[in-house]
């Protein structure tokens, strides 16, 4: 069973799943084959292979065949069938593994991966995302809900065929927490949302904007952590996919789409991880969208991050964004 013990140092919790280290052991010894072989010849995401996950959560479909499923995770880190709640543990404070860890199987198909998809893949992807934020959010225990890719085993997947998670959280984590504070009180002060007034900046600034469509907007911001890095943010007043309407999910399908295209060109089949940002549960209200603004960042894992990072919090960036973005723009 999973759990999330206390750091008094950090003032933040840390989660520990000694479960997930048995993964590849596991079904290695199971299945008593060689792990490759499992990867290219009996993987459970692959169309006819459904009896090889746990029960479905959600799918779309189309012409009877299903292009993009939510399953629970077989090696979930949190789980919703333990009782949510913290107790003390000596002189520490634990808190109980109670939460959802959820698989998008983002297309039947085995190797396609994200830069070969076209604006239909998107389209059952962000439904089926839209779907999740929506229900999840009729457990009033869950505070926060993580939706996020790792593209390749540098980004941290540990299965080749293309997926995304879903973890839905009792609290939300300090890091987010305080990006929340300092949103609302930006608005409070200034009336406006933080990353609308960074959009304008990086408008006017123009050096860093890959592309725009009437409703979203894509750059490499001024000071991105990661080398290549891009975030995508709404230009309407949207702070969770769950407001979404058809167009709106179509606009973004349209960027995001065009988008890895350029990627694929520009990088080729660089690694990376994608987070797909939604305002959190807790205190959902008219309000949010204000303040918080719906967005999705995209971090390409190039090159390592290492001690100076751990120690200072201080990324260093080899890629100035003003040429990650022409890079992009040439690639078109
Ligand atoms: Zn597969």
């Amino acid at each position: 069973m999973s759990e999330f013990r206390y750091c008094k140092l950090k003032k933040e919790w840390i989660l520990f799943a000694p479960e997930r280290l048995r993964r590849p052991a596991d079904l290695n010894n199971k299945k008593d084959i060689h792990p490759s072989v499992l990867i290219h010849h009996s993987c459970p995401f692959d169309a006819g292979k459904e009896e090889f996950t746990p029960n479905e959560i959600a799918r779309v479909s189309q012409n009877g065949k299903w292009k993009c499923r939510v399953v629970p995770n077989l090696y979930n880190a949190l789980s919703i069938d333990v009782q949510a709640g913290s107790s003390r543990d000596s002189f520490f404070e634990k808190c109980s593994g109670f939460g959802a860890h959820e698989v998008v199987i983002e297309t039947p198909s085995h190797k396609r991966q994200i830069w070969d998809y076209d604006y239909n893949n998107f389209a059952n992807y962000f439904a089926i995302i839209q779907e999740r934020v929506i229900n999840l959010q009729k457990d009033n225990r869950f505070a926060y809900l993580s939706v996020f890719k790792n593209q390749g085993e540098n980004a941290g997947a540990s299965m080749e065929h293309s997926h995304s998670q879903i973890l839905a959280l009792p609290f939300i984590p300090k890091k987010i927490k305080e990006e929340i504070e300092y949103k609302k009180e930006y608005y409070k002060e200034h009336k406006r949302a933080l990353l609308d007034d960074l959009v304008y900046e990086e408008i006017q600034y123009n050096k860093n904007i890959v592309a725009q469509n009437s409703e979203f907007i894509i750059y490499c911001p001024y000071a991105s952590e990661f080398a290549f890095e891009v975030k995508i943010v709404s230009k309407k007043k949207l702070s969770s996919l769950k407001e979404f309407n058809k167009s709106d999910l179509s606009a973004l399908c349209d960027i995001v789409d065009d988008f890895f295209k350029l990627y694929h060109k520009a990088l080729g089949e660089v690694p990376f991880n994608m987070i797909i940002k939604n305002a959190p549960y807790e205190n959902y209200n008219d309000k949010t969208k204000e303040y918080y603004r719906f967005n999705i960042e995209i971090k390409p894992r190039i090159y390592k991050q290492a001690g100076f990072e751990l120690d200072t919090d201080i990324s260093i960036n080899v890629v100035l964004p003003e040429n990650a973005s022409k890079i992009y723009k040439e690639s078109k």
